[in-house]
Order: structure tokens, then C-alpha cells, then sequence
């Protein structure tokens, strides 16, 4: 069975080995048993129902919750060559007869079809008198009515069970957490599935998250380095997606925005733009997501906090599905945290519910100030245990320089205290430097035992310190809408001098624009450009042809491997991994006429170099052919292209005694203007010199006049 498996792996997909769980799934699932699989975004989910689809018997049918993942996946699968239709409501009746015919006939092998309507009495009595060989339930935690993707539809698919007893289900699902596999196993009565549990970590995603200073010149710095990348720029507020995103495209960053708020026709277009073109910015609110399936996004741009850690994974999990480089980059500060624990409290739901929020919120904070690896940090709140840091993240990468903090922490807490706990940060920051204006005056706070107390730090110091204390609970955000802060509970110990504080030590401004870039990114050097560009537009082409999203052609993991084990005939194609036969048979020879092409002119530029070097070692024309095993005619042309260009003289080209040189020289210099061409004069010297040699002195001659 893993034979065939192998087999098909490698001619229909292109690729050489399963990954993780793959083989293990597909070989449970082939042999007609049920199964639940949990994988990360980008583990390759897919592969675990499509290849055992391929192994049994008759239809798969996959449910799926959107049209635009199905569609997407269709499109792949008929590249493939793969027969897969998705019933959909865009579909006419006509449309929809001639696919339940196609069906019947068994041409079809794969089916998509939304959960709500597999469950139609007709559809469900259809496929009982059809053979169907596996059904396979993709974003099965929709099922969950916990989760923030709940759909009801979901609900009904247990009935498959009863209704199809003798066919084999495969539930997947990127949603990890315990309460939701329960909820999948039992609603969708997969008690018997063996259950698939792979690690969540992202190993290809580096971590980045920085103190909000400035935070449009921050996420320029980010963005310069990735010019021509495609990535989601993620902000709270629909006014502000508009803002960022008109910034950007100021900036000559191509930026789409995308929110609940705009026209869903524009909400479409943008979409598609994204999906379809390379290299564009989305920048949106968390209503863009689910269901965006383009592998290549290269980054994940945080602007404002995300309101839990769950959320944080889940938004930076859409980075670098197809496992090359990706960034994770977030700039958050005091506003941020002041606003969402604003949000929670004035939110509707009883006070458990709140609770579990605030908990929520509270990790998200910690793991901005954690002082250790961050995925480390991420992966343990999800109970996964990293055992080493991970040597790619910030933390791991930059170091992080820790602090002392015990004593200004107190007179921190203390100056919010004295001044009645209801005053923000800017306030509190004068009154422990001492700053006496207005305001201090009016409050008659000038005369606080902590005024000026603060000298020792400056003001940013002090706004970071304030902004730790939140974060770490110690004061908490004062709910009235005016952002003061107030002591919590949890700071009494340290105002007793019961334990001490040390704190993270943000990197100062200048270093943190700096180190916002650096890191994963930039698939390709410098040097690989053009080609890769080269390789990128064909792609593009291609896609437009078929009406598909570019990485439905190759995936840039392809293109990637292409550009550097360059292929140079068919049977090297067929190696690259994602050229399977079907995609070697449609575009090998257009992706290997770019890679040659683009190649022999590098050749040539070697070939030019080498050229000049041997002749100004004093090899001759004829040396120089043997070397370069080309013909003496071509040995000459170059010479002479070589003169012509001035990096080469005459003399260091050939060796001609003086008489005959000014004999050929007087030749085309004999007439007046324009200097005649090497046929004019070639008859006189028949039989005495190469037509070579005076292609190289009519170079000679003219890069004289021309300077
Ligand atoms: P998921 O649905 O789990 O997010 P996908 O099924 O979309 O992930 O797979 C992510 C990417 O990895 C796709 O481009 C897919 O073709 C690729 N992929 C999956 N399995 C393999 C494999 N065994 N070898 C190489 N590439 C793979
Ligand atoms: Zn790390």
C-alpha cells in the first residue's frame, strides 16, 4: 500500500517523501478506517485525504466550509490532472446535472461540496447510489461551538456515520486545543478515528515583536526588506486599515485595504487581487482571513495587539504556509493593551466569560515582555513543550538584557497611589520628574513626596516601565476611558519589599527600526534575481492562460528549487520537487527554456572574461580556441568586441610585426569620413592575415576615434 502511496506522491505531486504523519495517515485512511487529524497551517493536511482518495475506489467527497478554499483546491487538483469538481450555488441547474452525470460514469474523483448541502436529503440519497470511497471533512473544529468558526451546518455531518457505515472519514483541522478535538470526535462520531497529533510549532516563522515607538516609520523599516513580498499588515480599526494602507501605497509599497466596512464587491476584488498577484500588501482588520489559502505570504505584520495568543498564532500561522521563510513582526505598546482591556470591559457577557478573556489578553501581554524564547512561550500555552530555544526568534537571536527594576517599579506604583490612582502615564511621568506645569500645578501635585523623585531614568524609561507594569498586572488600566492607572492587587508584595522585579530592557529606539528588519525573509540572493524574476513572470503568465492563482502553476518552493539545481533537460525537471508528470508535461519546456536561456547568457559573460585573461597572457587566437574549445572564427569576433570595448589593447590581442599592422591601418584609413568595413579592404590581404585580425584592427581604430 505505501508503495502505491510513494508512487503517486511522486508521479501525480511531484514530491519524494511524506512529511511527518502523511504516510501513517494515508495508510490508516487507504485501508478503510476513520481518522482525525490534527496538523498546523502548511503541515500538508491536504495530501492526508487526496492521496488515499486516489488509492481506493470511487468519489471522495470533501466537505469544506468555503467556496473560495474549494475552488482553490479544484484548480490544483485539475493542474494535477486530477478530476475534481466542487458543487457550489454558483452552479446552474444544467452545470449541476452534467456533474451528477459525470459522477455516475465515475469520470470524477474528487467532489468539494459545503457542508449544508451534502446534507440535503437528495444530495445524501445521490451519493448512496454512487459509489463514494472516502469521506474527508477539512476545518472539522467548525463543528466546535466553542471555537470563532462555528458553523451549524457542521453539526449535521455526524449523520454520516449511520448513513455511509462501510466508508472510511478523515476529519483535519489546524485547531489544536483539547476541549475542540473532543467536541470533533464526538459530534462527528469518529470514536473509532485514530487520532493524528502533530507538533504546532511553525518552524519557518521567525518572531518579532517590538516596543511601539513610531510605529509607520517601524513597519517601513520592516517592509524595505522585503520589497516585492507578499504579506498582511494587521490593524484594529477600519479607519486605520485605510490610513496604513493609503501610507503604503504613498511610500511605493503596493497596499490593498480590506474590512467588514467596504463594499463586499471591493472586499472581492481586493481579495483576488491578493491571491492572484504577487507581491501585494494587504492591510486589514481580522474580518481577512479564514479561507486565505495563498501559500506564499511572506510576512504577517502586527500594528495593533491581538486580543489573545490564539488569535496571535492563528493570524501569524497565515505566514509561510509553503514552509519557506516568514516573519511574524508585531509592534504593540501601552495604547494597545489600555484599549483592549477597554474593549473586554465594556463588552456584553457575563463575568466568567470576561474572566477567561482577560486570561486570554494576560498571556498575550506576557509574551510580549517575555524575557525567554518566544516560541518556546507560545508553543507551552498551547501545552506543547519545546525543549530548547528555538535560535529563531528575537529573543533567541538578539538576546535579551534584563533589569533591576525593583526601585522604580515602587515609586512607580507609588506616584500612581499618591496622585489618587486616576491620572495616565504622561501625567504620572511629569510628576516623577518633576515637571511642573499646568496640570501638576492644578492638581497641587508638585507637592507629592515623589515629585521629581524619577530623575534617574528618562522619560521613555519611564513610559516602558509603565507599560511592563500593566502588562504584568501589577497596576491595571483604570476603565472610564481615560486610560489612568490604578494599583492591582497583585502589587502589594512588591510595595511591601516582599520580592524584587526584573524587567526586559527595551532596545533603544534607533536599534529597535534596525533589528525590525533583519532575520528570515529573502528567498532569494542577490545575484538570483533576475532569474528568479525571470521564472516569476513565466509563472504568471502561465497562470493567467488557465485562470489561476500563480502558485496553483508551481509553488514557490518549486520555482525555488528550480532556480537553484537548474535543471537542464526534461529528466532533470522531473526531479525538481512539485514538477509531477502532468505539470513536467504542460510546462517543463517553458520553465527550462527561461533557465537556459537565461543561463547561456551568463555563459557567456564567463566565456568573455576568460577570453580577455588568456589573451592578455599572451596565448593566441588559436591557444585561445583550444582552450575554450570554440572555433578560431568566434576566438576573433570576441577579441575584437573585447578591443572594441576597451578591455583589451591591440597589442595584448595579437601579435602583428609593425610593418604589416600599419600596412592594414593606412588600408582603412585610406578613404575620407566613416571608416569602410572589413570587406572593402579584405581583398588586399587574401592569404596573409585572417579576416580576424582585421576585424581587431577596425576595432582598434575606432574606440581611438571614439574617445
Ligand atoms: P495545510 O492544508 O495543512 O495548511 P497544505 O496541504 O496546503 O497544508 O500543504 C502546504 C504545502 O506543502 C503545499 O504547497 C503542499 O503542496 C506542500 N506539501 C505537502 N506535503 C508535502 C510533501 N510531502 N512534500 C513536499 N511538499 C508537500
Ligand atoms: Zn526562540
Amino acid at each position: 500500500m505505501l508503495d502505491q502511496a510513494q508512487r503517486i506522491l511522486k508521479d501525480v505531486f511531484g514530491y519524494d517523501a511524506f512529511r511527518g504523519n502523511q504516510a501513517a495517515i494515508i495508510e490508516r485512511v487507504a485501508s478503510g478506517d476513520d481518522a482525525l487529524v490534527l496538523m498546523p497551517t502548511g503541515g500538508g493536511k491536504s495530501l492526508c485525504f487526496q492521496v488515499p482518495g486516489l488509492l481506493r475506489d470511487g468519489l471522495t467527497v470533501v466537505v469544506s466550509p468555503l467556496i473560495a478554499l474549494m475552488d482553490d483546491q479544484v484548480a490544483t487538483l485539475d493542474e494535477l490532472g486530477v478530476a475534481a469538481v466542487a458543487l457550489n450555488s454558483t452552479l446552474d441547474a444544467e452545470a449541476q446535472r452534467s456533474i451528477a452525470e459525470r459522477i455516475r460514469r465515475g469520470e470524477i474523483k474528487f467532489l468539494y461540496v459545503a457542508p449544508e448541502r451534502l446534507v440535503q436529503p437528495r444530495m445524501l440519497d445521490f451519493l448512496q447510489r454512487v459509489q463514494v470511497g472516502l469521506f474527508a471533512i477539512d476545518e472539522a473544529h467548525c463543528v466546535s461551538q466553542w471555537g470563532h468558526d462555528f458553523r451549524p451546518e457542521y453539526l449535521q455531518l455526524g449523520q454520516l456515520a449511520e448513513l455511509f457505515p462501510q466508508v472510511p472519514r478523515i476529519a483535519l483541522t489546524a485547531t489544536a486545543d483539547m476541549r475542540t478535538r473532543e467536541e470533533i470526535v464526538q459530534r462527528l462520531h469518529l470514536q473509532n478515528a485514530e487520532r493524528f497529533l502533530s507538533s504546532f510549532d511553525r518552524p519557518n516563522i521567525f518572531y518579532r515583536i517590538v516596543p511601539k515607538d513610531q510605529p509607520r516609520k517601524q513597519l517601513l523599516a520592516f517592509l524595505a526588506q522585503r520589497k516585492g513580498d507578499a504579506g498582511i499588515v494587521y490593524c484594529l480599526s477600519r479607519k486605520k486599515v485605510e490610513e496604513v494602507a493609503g501610507f503604503l501605497s504613498e511610500q511605493g509599497f503596493p497596499a490593498l485595504p480590506y474590512h467588514a466596512g467596504l463594499p463586499s464587491e471591493l472586499r472581492a476584488y481586493n481579495q483576488k487581487r491578493f491571491l492572484n498577484e504577487e507581491g501585494l500588501i494587504m492591510v486589514a482588520t481580522i474580518a481577512f482571513g479564514m479561507g486565505i489559502d495563498k501559500p506564499n505570504v511572506r510576512f504577517v505584520a502586527h500594528l495593533d495587539l491581538p486580543k489573545s495568543l490564539e488569535a496571535y498564532y492563528q493570524e501569524t500561522g497565515r505566514a509561510g504556509r509553503d514552509g519557506l521563510p516568514a516573519d511574524a513582526w508585531m509592534a504593540y505598546g501601552l495604547q494597545d493593551m489600555i484599549f483592549l482591556k477597554q474593549m473586554l470591559a465594556s463588552s456584553e457577557g457575563d463575568e466568567r466569560h470576561k474572566r477567561v478573556e482577560q486570561h486570554k489578553l494576560d498571556a498575550m501581554l506576557a509574551l510580549c515582555e517575555e524575557t525567554r524564547c518566544r516560541r518556546q512561550a507560545l508553543l507551552a500555552y498551547f501545552d506543547e513543550d519545546l525543549p530548547n530555544p528555538c535560535g529563531h526568534c528575537d529573543n533567541c537571536v538578539d538576546g535579551v538584557q534584563t533589569w533591576d527594576a525593583t526601585e522604580p517599579a515602587r515609586q512607580g506604583l507609588s506616584a500612581i497611589y499618591r496622585s489618587g490612582q486616576r491620572y495616565g502615564v504622561g501625567h504620572l511621568v511629569d510628576v516623577l520628574l518633576g515637571r511642573e506645569n499646568d496640570k501638576i500645578r492644578a492638581s497641587g501635585h508638585q507637592h507629592l513626596a515623589v515629585f521629581g523623585m524619577g530623575k534617574a531614568l528618562s522619560e521613555g524609561d519611564w513610559r516602558t516601565l509603565f507599560r511592563q507594569l500593566v502588562a504584568r498586572g501589577l497596576a491595571d488600566v483604570d476603565l472610564d476611558g481615560y486610560g489612568g492607572l490604578r494599583l492591582s492587587d497583585s502589587c502589594r508584595p512588591l510595595l511591601r519589599g516582599e520580592v524584587s522585579l526584573e524587567l526586559r530592557r527595551d532596545l533603544k529606539p534607533q536599534q529597535a527600526i534596525k533589528a525590525s528588519g533583519s532575520s528570515a525573509s529573502q528567498l532569494v540572493r542577490q545575484d538570483e534575481r533576475e532569474q528568479w524574476e525571470a521564472l516569476r513572470t513565466l509563472r504568471r503568465k502561465l497562470a493567467e492562460e488557465h485562470s489561476v492563482p500563480p502558485y496553483v502553476i508551481f509553488p514557490d518552493a518549486t520555482l525555488l528549487e528550480m532556480l537553484r539545481s537548474k535543471p537542464a533537460s526534461m529528466s532533470d525537471m522531473a526531479q525538481v520537487s512539485g514538477v509531477g508528470a502532468r505539470k513536467l508535461e504542460r510546462y517543463g519546456e517553458a520553465f527550462l527554456e527561461v533557465l537556459n536561456g537565461a543561463r547561456s547568457e551568463a555563459a557567456v559573460v564567463d566565456l568573455r572574461h576568460e577570453l580577455v585573461s588568456l589573451a592578455r597572457a599572451g596565448m593566441t587566437p588559436l591557444q585561445i580556441a583550444a582552450q575554450l574549445k570554440c572555433t578560431e572564427k568566434n576566438v576573433y569576433s570576441l577579441l575584437a568586441e573585447a578591443i572594441g570595448r576597451q578591455h583589451l589593447s591591440l597589442e595584448q590581442a595579437l601579435d602583428l610585426p609593425e610593418d604589416l599592422l600599419g600596412e592594414i591601418q593606412d588600408a582603412f584609413l585610406d578613404g575620407e569620413g566613416e571608416l569602410p568595413p572589413v570587406s572593402a579592404i579584405a581583398e588586399a590581404f587574401v592569404g596573409r592575415v585572417d579576416d580576424g585580425v582585421l576585424h581587431c584592427v577596425r576595432a582598434a581604430l575606432q574606440a581611438e576615434f571614439e574617445v
